[in-house]
């Protein structure tokens, strides 16, 4: 047996352990939900020293609940970074993050292809007071370096962004920003820390819809932000206690705690079944090409290989029948389920032409690399075998 005495315990250990002791907790082998607004003092004395922050404690909810502190901290820890601050959905973290740390004639550089809300946040939310974003494609690296030569606040990116799984090399744009005074802040939602660590690459913040992979069951919203201490404290002070006051419940925050025991695991098993589904579209007569990040035949493998470490659970792939062929391998599916979001147990399908993007357009979606005959799996836990039938199935007549 190897030494492991100075070892750090290993991703699943700690998504299962990491900052519960049960005998803080009367023993209790699972965390207790804390499901409390407010919080009584022992004294005068002891309530003004939380007011005044020289006393560590709870005073009111909206900020800090203990359930929602274990969950900050094993977020933290499994993303390597200082803290962390859970919310009520992936929204309210990216917009508590962003609102707190830019004001009026800020500007942020962001990449082309992003979430849908968060293009719009950034082009119709932040843009009314006065925050600017210029819009940039993060593959090119020229254009980031010449987009901050003005100076930025922020840079912000997904990666792999959705829908159609393009990779941004994080270290090479972290180094970027930093050169420029910027800071990096990477939405890691499709990956997860088990397949990828923006910190450790040089981001700042990274951000998270916990509603996916981390809860990775379908019953909840929650969002997160992790990074340095300083970072955090100021969004949990401005962007969380008055800017959007987006508190997570106690009860998510527990359902999270639950999800997150099983994360490792889970992934594993979504990138095993999904890369099967990539493989067999790889081939496939009806399909004209294939994203996978975990592929050699993706455009930026390279960058994935490198930052990654397995290509995630999404399958994206263009039918040569463009619009109908999408709609109609929609509607033949009977496995999947035709849904947005992603990161469930259950094999989830959708077409951006008629769907998340349908109000694009057909020129703007080509220009943002979204064409109509594109299709987005999210593939879920099933037996491997009953998904790759369903997909065979739906393809129909090749
Ligand atoms: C879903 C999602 C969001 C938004 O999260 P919500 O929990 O739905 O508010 C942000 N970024 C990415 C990449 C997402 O997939």
């Amino acid at each position: 047996m190897s030494d492991r005495r100075n070892h750090q315990p290993g991703f699943a250990t700690r998504a299962i352990h990491h900052g519960y002791d049960p005998a803080t907790a009367q023993g209790a082998l699972t965390p207790p939900i804390y499901m409390t607004s407010t919080y009584a003092f022992g004294s005068t004395e002891e309530g003004a020293a939380l007011f005044r922050g020289e006393r560590e404690g709870y005073i009111y909810g909206r900020t800090k609940n203990p359930t929602q502190a274990l969950l900050e901290t094993r977020l933290a820890d499994l993303e390597g970074a200082e803290a962390g601050l859970a919310l009520a959905s992936g929204m309210a973290a990216i917009s508590a993050t962003l609102q707190t740390l830019c004001q009026t004639g800020d500007r942020i550089v962001a990449d082309r292809i992003l979430y849908g809300n968060t293009f719009a946040l950034l082009s119709k939310g932040l843009s009314r007071f006065g925050i600017t974003t210029e819009f940039v494609d993060f593959t090119d690296t020229a254009a980031v370096a010449a987009a901050l030569s003005t100076p930025a606040k922020l840079v912000y990116f997904e990666t792999p962004a959705n829908p159609n799984l393009r990779v941004i090399d994080i270290a090479r744009i972290s180094t970027l920003a930093r050169a420029a005074g910027a800071l990096t802040v990477v939405d890691n939602t499709f990956a997860t820390p088990v397949l990828q660590r923006p910190i450790a690459l040089g981001a700042d913040l990274v951000v998270h819809s916990a509603t996916k992979y981390l809860g990775g069951h379908g019953d909840l919203l929650a969002g997160a932000v992790v990074g340095p201490a300083a970072l955090v404290a100021e969004i949990r002070g401005h962007g969380l206690r008055f800017l959007t006051g987006a508190t997570i419940s106690p009860l998510t925050a527990f359902l999270i705690l639950r999800g997150l025991k099983t994360l490792e695991l889970r992934l594993a098993q979504h990138v095993r079944s999904a890369t099967a589904v990539a493989q067999l579209l790889q081939d496939h007569p009806a399909v004209a090409r294939l994203y996978y990040p975990g592929l050699p035949s993706h455009p930026q493998h390279a960058v994935a290989a490198r930052q990654m470490s397995g290509g995630g659970g999404l399958v994206a792939f263009e039918l040569k029948g463009g619009f109908e062929a999408g709609v109609g391998f929609m509607d033949r599916v009977t496995l999947a389920h035709r849904a947005v979001s992603l990161g469930d147990a259950e094999t989830l399908v959708q077409h951006p032409a008629s769907m998340t993007h349908a109000a694009y357009g057909a020129d703007e979606r080509a220009r943002h690399g979204i064409p109509d005959g594109l299709v987005r799996l999210s593939i879920g836990l099933e037996t491997t075998e009953d998904i790759l039938d369903d997909i065979v199935a739906a393809l129909g007549g090749h």
